[in-house]
């Protein structure tokens, strides 16, 4: 990851654990994609719900980098929307 923007030179990392709150943003987009994932095993296989929902758990692992990566977009663009750094 870079430490600036390229394009405007935003630092992405203001502060130390500036990420702490993405990682919340990760927490919410992870079950949901868990619980999506679940449910597109229970109603294609048919498999009972605690099995599906260990099948949606397996499907997600390789999506887990990227949803990291956008849990840290958003929370950019979230913390830029309420305080922008002007520096
Ligand atoms: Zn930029």
């Amino acid at each position: 990851m870079y430490e600036r923007c390229p394009a405007c030179g935003l630092k992405f990392e203001r502060e130390d654990g500036y990420f702490l709150g993405a990682m919340y943003i990760g927490y919410g987009l992870g079950v949901g994609a868990i619980a999506v994932l679940a449910a597109l095993v229970w109603e294609v296989l048919k498999w009972p719900l605690l099995k599906s929902v260990f099948g949606g758990i397996v499907l997600f692992l390789p999506l887990a980098p990227v949803l990291t990566w956008m849990a840290r977009v958003l929370w950019i663009y979230m913390d830029q929307a309420i305080d922008p750094d002007r520096s």
